[in-house]
């Protein structure tokens, strides 16, 4: 599941990788992908790729030419790579969603793991990127971390702060993965409200946002030119139930959801307590 670093390490080595690059055509497989039809997507052709950056979890791919520049904004949901390939897909990829045909060969394609179709993309004007629902409503970027005012002021809110915190809305970012590790840097429960925080907690939140700029830099150091499929991602808590917590040495534990899982150190953020099963109590009620 990509979040933000998964996301900036992408778009900074597509950017390398297609950088002026010329575009021959595009098409979309994937028929409920594009959730825009106007311009279309054989407006892209002809046109070059100026750069590639990200807004939240999204990769947003620019191209210059034409009147204006437009932008290919992209959702990658829980299972869609954006990748560049040396060859073209072949027709029978069921997981092509989006394909950018490169006049050298090469193909920038949106692909989606699994049977659902999530992933979407939509092709906007550059000058209406910002004003776009996905975007003008995403809360400010985790990373680089906010200032610590504005932070305070938006996880004020009686929320646990695993929702809280995935929340877009709330802060730009931060998903599943990302979240476990920001609230175990923090020593703090998943399930404290935001609003119940001390000055002092909510200063300790918001230093731990640096595991995301951490984790850029290690994806800089260990990645090669393209994003694999499976992105070495360092974490040391999420998806770890059962192992020693790497800071004190307590077992890691987990609530699991219908869809998803926390992993916290009792010892560290709820202190000692262990927290109930989600599945279970859903089911009982
Ligand atoms: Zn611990």
């Amino acid at each position: 599941m990509p979040e933000l670093p998964e996301v900036e390490i992408t778009a900074r080595r597509l950017g390398t990788a297609l950088a002026g690059a010329e575009v021959e055509s595009a098409v979309a497989p994937g028929m409920v992908a594009m959730k825009t039809i106007d311009p279309p997507l054989s407006d892209l052709a002809g046109r070059r790729v100026e750069r590639v950056w990200r807004v939240g979890k999204m990769p947003v791919v620019e191209l210059s030419g034409g009147e204006e520049p437009l932008v290919l904004l992209v959702h990658l949901m829980s299972a869609g790579r954006l990748q560049v390939f040396d060859k073209r897909a072949s027709l029978k990829d069921r997981r092509s969603r989006v394909l950018i045909r490169v006049a050298d060969g090469r193909e920038l394609r949106l692909r989606e793991f699994g049977t659902k179709q999530r992933a979407w993309a939509k092709l906007l004007p550059s000058g209406e990127l910002e004003a776009d629902e996905m975007v003008a409503t995403l809360g400010p970027e985790a990373w680089p971390a906010p200032p610590s005012e504005e932070f305070a002021r938006v996880v004020d809110q009686p929320r646990h702060l695993h929702p809280l915190l995935r929340d877009q809305r709330v802060i730009a970012g931060i998903g599943r993965s990302w979240v476990d590790e920001i609230l175990w840097e923090a020593a703090l429960s998943p399930f404290k409200q935001g609003s119940e925080l001390e000055a002092e907690e909510v200063g300790r939140l918001h230093a731990a946002l640096h595991v995301l700029g951490d984790a850029i830099d290690h994806y800089e150091e260990v990645i090669g030119e393209t994003v694999p499929d499976k992105l070495p991602m360092p974490l040391r808590v999420h998806r770890r139930e059962g192992e020693p917590c790497p800071r004190c040495g307590a077992t890691i534990a987990a609530v699991h959801f219908a869809e998803h899982i926390t992993c916290y150190c009792p010892k560290e953020q709820t202190g000692g307590r262990m927290l109930k099963d989600r599945r279970l109590s859903r089911l009982l009620k």
